[in-house]
């Protein structure tokens, strides 16, 4: 192959090993300390849990981050969950997916997460010390008043980051919509996905069907992006931005 020459560097041989590789290759290359966070102690398990399994299995550093205690006493729905035992259940799903939950210097109370120059430095703190390159998070138009202030939190302290990604964590139709562009095959994840869920009592299991719902939901989102003869699972992602090295 002639050689190109761009300014003073030949880019010929970059192109002949690049070509060597595989697709994955390349993503995995560029995933290698991955940040996953989540307001609540099973966002990032619905989310992305399929997806964290499958960078951790390929090598990445994978971290979860949680940035409220999860205690909800919700009358009407008749949901209760408590700080200790949502955050034991946390680590244990965590520990299925082969990921880190980190303990943060503090939690916020449930519901009262806010976008401050407090919150947003303590995660841009850990996004330094854990020298994070890939960032997933709640998307921005969510429904859920901490979900939409755990993502500004995380975009605003992820802006040196080559790679932000968001989940959607629920199954409410939302003020704008979330329709995914990326997409992660986890048809050989569904399983510790659906183990690291089960980890969660049946309160953050909304109204018995939350967890089953996301699982359909990859199912679809499996078809309608491989459109395989043979059932798929995919998790589905909107970038902020997405950067390959
Ligand atoms: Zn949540």
């Amino acid at each position: 192959m002639n050689q190109i020459k761009k300014g003073s560097v030949v880019i010929g041989k970059e192109i002949d090993s690049i070509n060597e590789l595989r697709y994955g290759d390349l993503m995995y290359r560029n995933m290698q300390k991955v940040l996953a966070i989540g307001a609540h102690f099973d966002d990032v398990e619905l989310g992305a849990g399929g997806t964290l399994a499958k960078l951790a299995n390929n090598r990445a550093k994978v971290y979860k981050l949680v940035l409220t205690d999860d205690v909800t006493n919700f009358d009407q729905k008749k949901i209760k969950t408590d700080f200790e035992s949502s955050r034991k259940e946390g680590e244990s799903a965590a520990n299925i997916l082969g990921i880190t939950q980190i303990e943060p210097s503090r939690y916020e109370k449930c519901t009262k997460l806010e976008f401050n120059s407090i919150n947003m430095q303590l995660v841009e703190k850990i996004i330094f010390d854990y020298s994070i390159d890939t960032v997933f998070t709640h998307f921005l138009s969510d429904i859920q008043q901490d979900h939409v202030e755990a993502s500004k939190i995380s975009y605003v302290a992820a802006r040196y980051c080559k790679r932000v990604l968001f989940y959607q964590s629920n199954r409410y139709i939302l003020p704008k919509d979330f329709y995914p562009r990326i997409f992660f095959d986890i048809t050989k994840e569904v399983d510790k996905k659906i183990k690291a869920l089960n980890c969660f009592s049946k309160d953050h299991d909304r109204f018995g069907n939350l967890f089953q719902q996301t699982i359909k939901q990859n199912e679809v989102w499996g078809y309608q992006s491989i459109l395989g003869s043979k059932t798929n699972f995919a998790e589905g992602f909107v970038p902020l931005k997405m950067v390959i090295d």
